[in-house]
C-alpha cells in the first residue's frame, strides 16, 4: 500500500537521538530550547514551545488566551477534532465557521456574517481557531481585521503548514494572530515522533504557555508569591500539565528542521505533476492563493460526480483496493457523534458537507517515487474510468 503521507527519516536524524540516548539528559536538557530556537528564528516568531502533541499546544494556548466558561470558541468543521476540542477542555463552548468552497479554509464572508448575528445575540467568540488546511494558509489579513472589529483572539492551527509563506513571510511568523501551532506527527511536514509546538510574539502568552506546560510551577522569583525558600525551592502558581517533549524529539525535530525547505520544495514538485497529470480528469484539482505558498502537508481531490459512473466511496474503496492508501481529510467534526449531541446537526454547514462527499486525498510526502506516483494516477484513472497519459 502506498500510504498518503509518512515521514522522512534520514542517518543524521538517526544520529542526532543517539546522541541524546548516551547523553545526560534525555528530558529537560539542551535540546528543547535548541529546538524551539531553531524554529521560531526559521519562522520569525519571538517564542517558540515544544510540547507532546499540536492537541497539547492548542489546550495551552486557550489556557493562555483565558477561555473558559461562558465563552466560545469557534473553528472550521473540516479540521481534525483537535481544532475544535482544546475548546472543550477549557469549559468553553464550540461553534463553526463554513468553509469557502475554493480554499477550503474557513470563509471570511460567513466568518463576518456570524459575528454580526452573535453581536447582536451578546455571543461573540473569544477566540477564533483558523486552520491552514492542506498547508494553504487562511485568508489572515481579513480574519485579522475582523478580529479588531469583534474583539476576539486568533490561534492559527498551522499543523499543515509549517515551512508555508503567507504574503512573504513563514507561517508562525504571528502577523495576523496571537498564537500559531504546529504538529509534529509523523504524517506531517517534519517529525518529532509526536509532538507540536506553540508560537507566539507576546512575551505574557509564552510565559502563560510555559506555566501550563509543566504543572502550572515556576522557579523564577519573579513570578512567585512571597520570597524564596531556598535554592530548591519552586512554586506551583497555575494548574497546568506535563505537555513537556523528550530531548529524543527535540534533537529528532532539529535535525529534521535541516530539511524543512527541501521537504516542502519535493511536495511542490509532486503537486506540480499531479496537477499537469490530472488536469485531464473529472476532478477538480487544489486551489493555490497567490499570495501565498502552501505547506502541501495534503494533496486533496474533489471528484466530480456528476461526470463519473460511480459513487465516491466507490472511487475511494477501488483506490484502496490497488494498493493506493488514500484517506479523507477530514470528516465535518459538527457530524461527530459528540458533537451532535451538543446539538450539530447535518445541514449545518453545507459547504463542509458538500466537500466531505467529494473529497479524497492522495499520497503526499517527499520520498513519493515517480514510479509511485504513476501509480497513484493510473489507478485513479482507472476507478474513474477515465483515460490518462503518463510521461
Ligand atoms: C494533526 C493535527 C492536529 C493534532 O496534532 P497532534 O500533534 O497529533 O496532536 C491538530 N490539528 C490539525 C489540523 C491536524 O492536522
Amino acid at each position: 500500500m502506498i500510504p498518503y503521507g509518512r515521514q522522512d527519516i534520514s542517518q543524521n536524524d538517526i544520529d542526532a537521538v543517539i546522541d541524546v540516548l548516551k547523553s545526560d539528559f534525555l528530558t529537560q536538557g539542551p535540546m528543547v530550547p535548541r529546538f524551539e530556537k531553531v524554529v521560531a528564528e526559521h519562522v520569525g516568531a519571538s517564542h517558540a514551545l515544544a510540547v507532546n502533541s499540536a492537541t497539547s499546544a492548542l489546550h495551552i494556548a486557550c489556557l493562555a488566551l483565558g477561555i473558559g466558561k461562558g465563552d466560545w470558541l469557534w473553528t472550521t468543521p473540516i479540521t481534525f477534532v483537535a481544532s475544535a476540542n482544546c475548546g472543550l477542555y477549557c469549559g468553553a463552548k464550540v461553534d463553526f465557521v463554513d468553509i469557502d468552497s475554493r480554499s477550503y479554509n474557513i470563509c471570511p464572508e460567513s466568518l463576518e456574517r456570524k459575528l454580526n448575528q452573535a453581536e447582536l445575540d451578546g455571543k461573540l467568540p473569544k477566540v477564533v481557531v483558523v486552520v491552514h488546511l492542506c498547508g494553504q494558509p487562511c485568508d489572515m489579513f481579513a480574519i485579522r481585521a475582523l478580529s479588531k472589529r469583534f474583539r476576539f483572539s486568533i490561534i492559527e492551527d498551522a499543523s499543515h503548514a509549517i515551512g508555508g509563506k503567507y504574503r512573504d513571510e513563514f507561517i508562525g511568523a504571528g502577523r495576523y494572530s496571537d498564537i500559531t501551532v504546529f504538529s509534529f506527527h509523523p504524517v506531517k511536514i517534519i517529525t518529532t515522533a509526536e509532538g507540536g509546538m506553540a508560537l507566539t510574539n507576546s512575551d505574557l502568552l509564552a510565559e502563560k504557555m510555559s506555566l501550563y506546560r509543566s504543572h502550572g510551577i515556576t522557579r523564577d522569583p519573579a513570578l512567585m508569591i512571597g520570597e524564596p525558600d531556598g535554592s530548591w525551592y519552586y512554586q506551583q502558581i497555575e494548574l497546568g500539565y506535563n505537555y513537556r517533549m523528550t530531548e529524543l524529539q527535540a534533537a529528532l525535530g532539529i535535525s529534521q528542521m535541516d530539511r524543512l525547505d527541501h521537504f516542502v520544495s519535493c511536495r511542490h514538485q509532486i503537486a506540480d505533476r499531479y496537477n499537469e497529470l490530472l488536469k485531464v480528469l473529472p476532478i477538480t484539482l487544489p486551489w493555490q492563493h497567490s499570495d501565498s505558498y502552501s505547506g502541501l502537508h495534503l494533496y486533496v481531490i474533489r471528484l466530480k460526480l456528476n461526470a463519473i459512473n460511480k459513487t465516491h466511496k466507490e472511487v475511494f474503496e477501488e483506490l484502496r483496493a490497488l494498493g493506493i492508501g488514500v484517506n479523507l481529510h477530514y470528516i465535518p467534526v459538527h457530524t461527530q457523534p459528540y458533537y451532535q449531541k451538543m446539538g450539530f446537526k447535518v445541514g449545518d454547514f453545507p459547504n463542509a458537507e458538500s466537500y466531505y462527499t467529494e473529497a479524497i486525498s492522495l499520497p503526499m510526502y517527499p520520498l513519493l517515487t515517480l514510479e509511485q506516483q504513476r501509480d497513484v494516477v493510473l489507478a485513479l484513472a482507472k476507478a474513474i474510468e477515465s483515460d490518462v497519459v503518463w510521461g
